[in-house]
């Protein structure tokens, strides 16, 4: 991680809770407990780390750390002595993981003013570790700070959810994506500006689809769909080819199929909202309205229910290629 990674300054959207933490951190008015709840890859976990480092900066300046003192290295660097972070174990972050950390917390820091426990992901606790979470939530020793993050989609235990300040994180905007796709990882424009685009404001997501290489895959298989005649011996060998493709990306297939399902998803707004609409595959808008006159709406939900039938059926650990093959015999 880079030296100048963990300030407001280079922390990218969030404009809000950016404000309320940096002002409640000036003013002396921070809770002792935030949840911050938002997609997943959207920097959450950046947010809390960031906080981190400028409460317990030597010498901030302009509601930030400076990025140079040693305790900005030691949190840039990853390693300070206390700064906790408790992620899930497998699919959930387990009873024993809380013990151990209340352990933890049961001696002063080391050295912060502030000590920082991140939990990540506690949609995934279940009751029992989130019981033995209580009292520390409600009432951590002076000193700690606990920031939880947690995603949209999953449930949060109302007992958890009374005892902490919720902080809403959004989607980030493509275009700021792009330039960071393009600044901090290499990426050409208009690879950049796709990536943003298919990823819905998650530079995780966005990250995670550049080295799987799954946008170059999406294109040949778009493409493909869109050849409206041609002889069924062609169209046989390019189901086999995009089959074994597909079937090559193994435990990515999923996020491939999410990828698919957008793209007709785009289809169905553009059939309904004509082309003017706002769709999320903006590199493909010559392809979406050839397409979408192509497939009447009724046609297009067919598609997006086959999807989710090969969805279905991967989940059940179906053979990868079978489950593909068939899809896309159905589709092209
Ligand atoms: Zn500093």
């Amino acid at each position: 991680m880079k030296i100048s990674d963990l300030r407001f300054a280079c922390l990218l959207g969030h404009e809000k809770p950016k404000k309320l933490l940096r002002e409640a951190a000036a003013n002396n008015k921070l809770g002792h407990a935030y949840l911050f709840r938002g997609p997943d890859g959207v920097g959450k976990k950046r947010t809390a780390l960031t906080l981190a480092a400028f409460l317990n900066c030597v010498s901030p300046g302009n509601s930030d750390s400076c990025g140079r003192c040693p305790s900005c290295r030691r949190y840039f660097s990853g390693n300070h002595p206390d700064l906790l972070l408790v992620e899930p174990e497998g699919a959930a972050i387990k009873i024993g993981q809380v013990r151990k950390l209340k352990e933890q917390l049961a001696f002063a820091p080391m050295e912060a003013r502030m000590r920082v426990i991140i939990l990540e992901d506690i949609h995934t606790m279940r009751r029992e570790a989130a019981n033995s979470l209580l009292k520390t939530l409600e009432e951590p020793a002076p000193g700690n700070l606990l920031i939880l993050t947690a995603d949209l989609a999953g449930d949060i235990l109302p007992t958890i959810l009374s005892r902490c300040q919720v902080i809403p994180f959004g989607p980030l905007d493509p275009e700021e994506m792009a330039a960071v796709l393009m600044q901090e990882h290499g990426l050409e424009k208009t690879a950049a500006l796709s990536l943003a685009a298919v990823s819905e404001g998650s530079l995780g997501r966005a990250l995670f689809l550049h080295q799987a290489e799954l946008l170059p895959l999406r294109q040949e298989v778009v493409e493909e769909l869109l050849i409206a005649e041609r002889p069924q011996a062609e169209a046989v060998s390019a189901v086999f080819r995009l089959s074994d493709k597909g079937a090559a990306l193994k435990e990515n297939i999923g996020e491939f199929l999410a990828l698919l399902r957008l793209f007709y998803r785009d289809l169905v707004l553009v059939a309904v909202a004509g082309t003017e609409t706002p769709v999320v595959n903006r590199d493909m808008a010559s392809s979406l309205a050839a397409a979408a006159e192509r497939w009447p709406l009724a046609e297009l939900h067919k598609r997006l229910r086959r999807l989710d039938l090969a969805e279905k059926q991967l989940q059940r650990n179906c053979s990868r290629s079978l489950v593909l093959e068939t899809l896309f015999f159905d589709l092209l």
